[in-house]
């Protein structure tokens, strides 16, 4: 097989990635992205590595039953959606798949362990938080809009259906600035300019707040810029000036100046109030974010007897939500702001139960066993790259009867309930949760017990 092979192919099942998977008759595995399962079709190979090749569609000879026709003129470029040409039924089974994937093959664990996943209340117009960079094309137009997968170049579209609304009214009112005084944009010699608008919603209120990320905090036409934003949307509780002047892919720098109105926005989440700043992470689909807060809940079967730790906690919710049903509540998070939002977000609730730790969970969870302190339940939700080792241990041996791990990976989740597995800990249950639709990520929940009579007490 060669570059540029027209090859047909079955496409029978997807990858974590969500490229459709086809199998030659000389058993190489043929990766076409923009498929479905149940697609005939004739690829056009464009790599071959030894028994692996990528591949696009040159032609589609049958449709799956699973097709819906795309409703966005962007998706197949665009590096956002992966599922927008399949219904989304088709969608949750692929994503329910993708969690019994892991955790048999990774996890070593029996795929019954996995429940029906829980789905999204909306399929669009979900995300309450948009990053949209900003730059040149080689013509030297503004290009404003969305990274092309597994690249940084912009594909440019200002009307992006998994945002609210006014998330894309206010890019294009971002964009015809760019378009009027293109020195607003950030170069590599024009530090000064916006590197990426920064925008968050709280779905409970319908505020927004508008954090621009340029490489000072300070650039020209900024009050011509803010006075027409605050002017147009009064939706605008807040506009936030984050300084970036590094040469990173990382989006935020840690500098933030608030120009107008409050320096955090407040959503309601499970009946209680959440301020957050623009560094504290925030769950970007909130109806999905109560179903799985609602899920942790349920395996972290809480009495009102017990003392829960909140490892990677955030802005504490996932912790204050459930702070009435236990005796104390330790949060640990190693963002500040978030800490700071954690531990008013308790007082704004009436909660005296809560504290919260600023440090590495690792660390914390080292001095906290050192300390003597023993929880009788543990919910982590770490980064993608999932728990280390060490902190596994440590966990394991402050003997809690559950460990809830909320996991955006899969992969690494898997990883780390085979650790939990082989330390006297047994895996209950898994339940996978939307919190994406139209990508490939999807989120999962997992109750952990400790085996009858193992302790390391
Ligand atoms: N549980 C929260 C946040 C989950 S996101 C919620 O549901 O909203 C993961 C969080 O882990 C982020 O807030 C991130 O800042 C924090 N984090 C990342 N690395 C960490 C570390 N080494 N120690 C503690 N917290 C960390």
């Amino acid at each position: 097989m060669k570059k540029n092979d027209i090859i047909r192919l079955n496409i029978v099942s997807m990858t974590s990635d969500g490229d459709g998977v086809g199998r030659t008759d000389e058993n190489i595995v043929v990766f076409v992205p923009n498929t479905a399962v149940g697609d005939v079709l004739d690829a056009r190979i464009l790599k071959v590595k030894k028994n692996i090749a990528y591949g696009k569609i040159e032609s589609l000879i049958t449709p799956s039953e699973d097709r819906i026709t795309p409703d966005c003129a962007v998706c197949e470029k665009c590096g956002g959606c992966v599922y927008r040409h399949i219904s989304y039924s088709a969608e949750l089974g692929i994503k329910r798949q993708k969690v019994i994937d892991a955790v048999t093959r990774i996890g070593h664990l029996d795929a019954s362990l996995v429940q029906e996943i829980i789905p999204s209340e909306n399929i669009d117009a979900y995300r309450n938080k948009a990053q949209i960079p900003v730059s040149f094309d080689r013509e030297g137009n503004p290009v404003m809009g969305f990274y092309a997968r597994h690249s940084h170049r912009i594909v440019q579209e200002l009307d992006c259906r998994l945002s609210p609304a006014v998330f894309n009214e206010i890019a294009k009112e971002f964009y015809s600035f760019f378009e009027k005084y293109p020195e607003l944009i950030y170069t590599e010699n024009n530090r000064s300019g916006i590197r990426h608008l920064y925008l968050r919603y709280a779905e409970s209120s319908a505020d927004v707040m508008v954090c621009v990320v340029a490489g000072r905090d300070d650039f020209p036409h900024s009050d011509e810029l803010f006075d027409s934003l605050k002017e147009k949307y009064s939706q605008i509780k807040s506009i936030v000036i984050n300084t970036n002047p590094n040469d990173t892919n990382v989006i935020l720098g840690a500098k933030n100046r608030t120009v107008y109105g409050g320096e955090y926005l407040t959503d309601i989440l499970c009946g209680k109030r959440f301020a957050i700043s623009p560094l504290s992470f925030y769950q970007v689909n909130r109806s999905s974010a109560e179903r799985l807060y609602q899920k942790a809940r349920d395996y972290a079967a809480l009495s009102g007897d017990e003392v829960l730790l909140d490892l990677y906690c955030g802005a504490g919710t996932i912790g204050l939500s459930m702070a009435d049903d236990c005796r104390e509540l330790i949060g640990v998070e190693i963002i500040e702001d978030a800490v700071e939002n954690a531990r008013s977000n308790a007082l704004e609730n009436g909660i005296h139960n809560a504290r919260f730790i600023c440090s590495d969970a690792s660390k914390a969870a080292l001095m906290l066993r050192e300390e003597g302190v023993s929880p009788d339940v543990v919910i982590v939700d770490p980064p993608r790259k999932g728990l280390t080792p060490e902190l596994i241990d440590t966990i394991v041996g402050m003997s809690p009867d559950r460990v809830v791990y909320v996991s955006c990976d899969p992969a690494t989740l898997s990883r780390d309930l085979a650790l939990f597995t082989a330390q006297n800990y047994s895996v209950k249950e898994i339940t996978p949760v939307d919190m994406f639709p139209r990508t490939s990520s999807v989120e999962s929940a997992a109750m952990i017990s400790r085996k009858e009579g193992a302790s390391y007490d």
